[in-house]
């Protein structure tokens, strides 16, 4: 498939004629070609009214052609082959390795949704049978079902091109709720964006779905995407990326004559606890794990392990110790793009000069746009006294804070931000203090493990990647697992409705043999 440098707006493909964008290749140090046309206000325009036309015929098409759409798009994906891994390589300077592993998990995400598309749990089909000899009021027929929100727009991150971009987790939720959705292209990956977004508009052509289901728009700077979020007919927004960027759409988004919801994952230090009896009995191999964890993909992860919190004494000082040489051993790597790499420099020379040690620095290499790993100490009362000190480093930076006693280290979890993660290291002997952790980390974090790495995410039923502010803008969603649909659904009741207007998931036979919950129990009734 070839890359034109269009934009895709329902079945047509546009060529901008605002801006030209290349996309650059940040390992070369080269603009990539195509010349990308940049759109703005009117190119929005055509593609959140063609996905508000969309709409309602999407959503009211069978179950079963939506969960075969999502099928359509990952084989479609699938066939794009080494296409679509060498443009990404190309754009972002991720391994080859790392890339088909993303591609087969944004496959498995797609086919995970299709069959929670069927199995049909998330309309939450309720029904609460009329009570007409009810005293002193009879109780009207009720029934509840959950509905698509409308038309979303979705903002890819840089740090995945795949799994979280035009075919991401977002995207793919949305389109499993029955949201059409229009993805605003991230200029680090236009190709790549280009080729998955000919491989959903061919979906859309295939199973015979109206073209407005999907849309991709290109524009040189912020106002193609202030001027989606702020199109009337868009209805909800999945965004993963700076936190500035987040607080930018959000504020846009509650000042419409319409506001609407911002599902955005922003920033995150995911805090790894490593508590006393983990230190005495494997500080070598913890340090080796972390380090790996913190450096893995140039740290371009938003689940990197940017604090470490343990109590002081001689196991602490043999972590550190091992891990500032497994630090030494990292290389300066190339980074996604030049910008994230200047941001990535200004972060390390703000946190030089503020008073912490830098106790480990990488290798230099010759890499274009490089991030040099720095590891850090700080003391937990100045860790406390320097709120600056929690801004997420975006890149394979960490700061270790030494605690005096257990009540610091608690006193600590308790003053830090929301978080997507938060990671115990620990030992049997260490169950107490953890038992005096866990309620106090459950209400920072939307994912607690235990002897793990936060680094990786499962794409599952059970997992959550989300967390209260500034993980993410509302703490009660995930943009990562099934749940994920949740953020594009709401709730609608029908109270004493003919049974001939009811909608198939509330009728009195049960037509989608679906779990209902019918007058307080759950079953295939
Ligand atoms: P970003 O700068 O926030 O951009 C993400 C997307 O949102 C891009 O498409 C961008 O468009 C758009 N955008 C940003 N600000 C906007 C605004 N004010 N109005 C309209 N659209 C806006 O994030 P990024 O490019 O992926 O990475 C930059 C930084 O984000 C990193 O250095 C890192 O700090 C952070 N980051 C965090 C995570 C995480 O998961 N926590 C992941 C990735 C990045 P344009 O490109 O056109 O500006």
């Amino acid at each position: 498939m070839q890359i034109t440098g269009e934009m895709l707006i329902g079945a047509t493909a546009v060529r901008g004629k605002d801006a030209t964008l290349h996309a650059f290749d940040p390992a070369r140090g080269v603009d990539l070609q195509p010349a990308f046309g940049g759109g703005g206000a009117k190119e929005v325009a055509r593609a959140a009214d063609l996905a508000e036309l969309a709409f309602d015929p999407y959503r009211l098409a069978p179950l079963e052609t939506r969960a075969q759409f999502l099928e359509a798009i990952a084989d479609n994906i699938a066939e794009l082959g080494d296409t679509l891994i060498e443009r990404a390589q190309g754009e972002s300077a991720l391994p080859k390795a790392r890339l088909e592993g993303e591609r087969a998990r944004t496959i498995g995400q797609l086919k995970l949704f299709a069959s929670l598309v069927r199995e049909g749990r998330w309309l939450a089909a309720t029904l609460d049978s009329a009570q007409p000899e009810r005293k002193p009021l009879p109780r009207p027929d009720l029934r509840l079902q959950k509905i698509p929100v409308g038309p979303v727009a979705v903002f890819g991150a840089s740090n995945f091109p795949l799994a979280f971009s035009v075919a991401g987790g977002d995207t793919a939720a949305a389109f499993a709720a029955g949201c059409p959705v229009v993805v605003k292209s991230h200029q680090a990956h236009l190709g790549t964006s280009e080729l998955v977004g000919r491989a959903i508009q061919k979906a859309v052509a295939d199973s015979g779905l109206p073209e407005g289901v999907f849309s991709l728009v290109v524009g040189a700077g912020n106002a193609i995407g202030e001027a989606l979020v702020a199109h009337p007919a868009i209805k909800s927004v999945g965004f993963t990326g700076s936190r500035r960027g987040g607080l930018a759409l959000i504020e846009i988004a509650s000042k419409r004559r319409e506001p609407i919801p911002v599902f955005a994952e922003m920033s995150s230090i995911n805090p790894f606890f490593v508590l006393p009896g983990a230190l005495a009995a494997r500080a070598e191999a913890l340090a080796n794990g972390f380090v790996d964890s913190v450096t893995l993909g140039v740290g371009q992860f938003c689940t990197n392990p940017g604090l470490v919190l343990a109590l002081e004494g001689p196991h602490l000082q043999a972590f550190i110790d091992y891990a500032v040489s497994a630090f030494e051993k990292k290389g300066a790597q190339t980074m996604l793009t030049a910008g994230i790499a200047a941001a990535y420099q200004e972060g390390i020379a703000r946190r030089d000069q503020s008073g912490v040690e830098r106790v480990a620095t990488g290798a230099e290499s010759d890499a274009s746009c490089p991030a040099l790993p720095a590891l850090y100490t700080v003391s937990a009362a100045k860790f406390l006294a320097t709120p600056q000190l929690e801004d997420e480093i975006f890149g394979p930076a960490s700061l270790i804070v030494t605690c005096r006693s257990e009540d610091e280290m608690l006193d600590l979890a308790r003053r830090i931000e929301g978080q997507l993660t938060a990671t115990l290291q620990m030992e049997s002997d260490d169950a107490p203090l953890a038992r005096r952790l866990l309620p106090i980390l459950e209400r920072k974090a939307g994912r607690i493990l235990a002897n793990g790495f936060p680094t990786g995410v499962e794409v599952s039923y059970a997992m959550v990647h989300g967390g209260p502010y500034p993980a993410t803008s509302d703490s009660r969603a995930t943009s990562v697992g099934a749940m994920a649909i949740e953020r594009f659904l709401r709730p609608v009741c029908y109270q004493d409705l003919p049974p001939a207007l009811l909608p198939l998931a509330l009728q009195d036979d049960n037509p989608l043999s679906l779990w209902r919950l019918r007058d307080g129990e759950l079953g295939p009734n």
